[in-house]
C-alpha cells in the first residue's frame, strides 16, 4: 500500500506507458510480480450523466514495479493471457477487488464494482463459483458486481460463452458488453447474450460533439440499447463538451479523465469530496 502511495504520488495516470521498446517484460518477471504481489487494481469512477452521482467504479489493473515504476495493463495482461498465467491474476484480484469493495460496504460506501474478464477466464469455468465463493466470504450481493467482457472474447465459441455467461447472470452478476463497437458482435449476439450494461469504446466517445458520423454512431447505439433494455455507459469521456453531449443523448453512465482518473484505492474518498465540490 506504501508503494501505491508513493508512485501515485509520483507516478500519476498522466505519465506515458512505457514504450513498446522499453524493457524486456517476460514470464518469469510476471511469475515474480504475482508471487510477491506487485499486480493491484486502482479504480476509476463510475458517475450518473445525470445527477453527478458516483455510482461505481472500474477495477484497472497496475503493476508497481520496484524498479521500472508503473507498468499498464496493455503491457502485461496479453502476456498473462499467452502464458497462461491470466486466471491466477485474476483470481488474486479478484480477491484484492472484494477485499477493498467489502471495506467500502463496511463504512457506508454503496458503490458497484466492475471487474474485466478475459475470454480464456471467462471459458475456464471456475470463475462463477470463485466469484460466489469470495462474495460469500465478503457478505457482498452480487448484484453489485459487473463483470465486463470485450466482444471477442464470446465470439469465439457463442455456444460455450453463453452457458457462462447466463449462469453468472442467474446468480445475479451485472454482464458488460466492453468497447462496444469495436468487435465484431452481430445484433442477433447481443440479443442472444443475457447482458445487463453496455460501454460504447474510448474510440467513439472521444471528441464525439466535432464529428456528426461518430454522433450518428453513439445516437443510435444509446437508443438500441435502450430498447433492449441496457444500460449504458461512455468510456473516454475528457471534456466538459463530450460530457454535455452526451448527457443530451442520454447516456446512463459518465467514466472517462473528465470525472476522474483511475487511482489506489485510498484517493478515491479524496476525489468524491473534490467531485462533489467542482
Ligand atoms: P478497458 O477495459 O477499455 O479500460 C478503459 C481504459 O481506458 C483504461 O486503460 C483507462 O485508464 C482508460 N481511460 C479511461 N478514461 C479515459 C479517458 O478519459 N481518456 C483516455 N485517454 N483513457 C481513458 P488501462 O487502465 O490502461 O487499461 C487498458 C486495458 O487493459 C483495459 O481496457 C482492459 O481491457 C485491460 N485490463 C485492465 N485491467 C485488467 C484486468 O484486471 N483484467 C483484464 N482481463 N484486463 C484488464
Ligand atoms: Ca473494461
Ligand atoms: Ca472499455
Ligand atoms: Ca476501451
Amino acid at each position: 500500500a506504501r508503494l501505491a502511495e508513493l508512485l501515485a504520488r509520483w507516478a500519476p495516470d498522466t505519465r506515458p506507458p512505457l514504450a513498446g521498446s522499453g524493457p524486456h517484460i517476460g514470464v518469469a518477471d510476471l511469475t515474480k510480480a504475482l508471487a510477491q504481489g506487485e499486480i493491484m487494481p486502482w479504480y476509476q469512477p463510475k458517475v450518473s450523466f445525470a445527477t453527478g452521482e458516483w455510482l461505481g467504479v472500474e477495477a484497472l489493473s497496475r503493476w508497481l514495479h520496484p524498479t521500472l515504476g508503473m507498468i499498464p495493463p496493455g503491457r502485461f495482461i496479453p502476456l498473462a493471457e499467452e502464458q497462461g498465467l491470466i486466471t491466477l491474476l485474476t483470481e488474486r484480484l479478484i480477491e484484492q477487488c472484494l477485499q477493498d469493495k467489502a471495506h467500502w460496504q463496511t463504512s457506508g460506501l454503496a458503490i458497484k464494482l466492475s471487474l474485466n474478464i478475459s475470454s480464456s477466464s471467462l471459458v475456464e469455468g471456475k470463475l462463477c463459483d470463485r466469484l460466489l465463493e469470495q462474495c460469500r466470504q465478503k457478505g457482498i450481493n452480487p448484484n453489485l458486481i459487473t463483470l465486463e467482457v470485450t466482444e471477442s472474447a464470446f465470439v469465439k465459441d457463442l455456444g460455450h460463452s453463453l452457458e457462462m455467461l447466463s449462469r453468472l447472470r442467474m446468480h445475479g452478476f451485472g454482464l458488460s458488453i466492453d468497447d462496444f463497437g469495436t468487435g465484431y458482435s452481430s445484433m442477433q449476439q447481443l440479443s442472444l447474450l443475457p447482458f445487463t450494461e453496455l460501454k460504447l469504446d474510448r474510440s467513439f466517445v472521444d471528441r464525439c460533439h466535432e464529428d456528426p458520423v461518430r454522433l450518428a454512431i453513439i445516437e443510435s447505439t444509446l437508443t438500441l440499447a435502450r430498447k433492449i433494455g441496457l444500460r449504458t455507459v461512455a468510456e473516454g469521456v475528457e471534456d466538459k463538451a463530450t460530457w454535455d453531449e452526451l448527457a443530451r443523448l442520454g447516456c446512463d453512465e459518465c467514466q472517462g479523465y473528465y470525472a476522474g482518473r483511475p487511482m489506489p484505492q485510498d484517493q478515491l474518498l479524496p476525489w468524491h469530496e473534490q467531485w462533489q465540490a467542482r
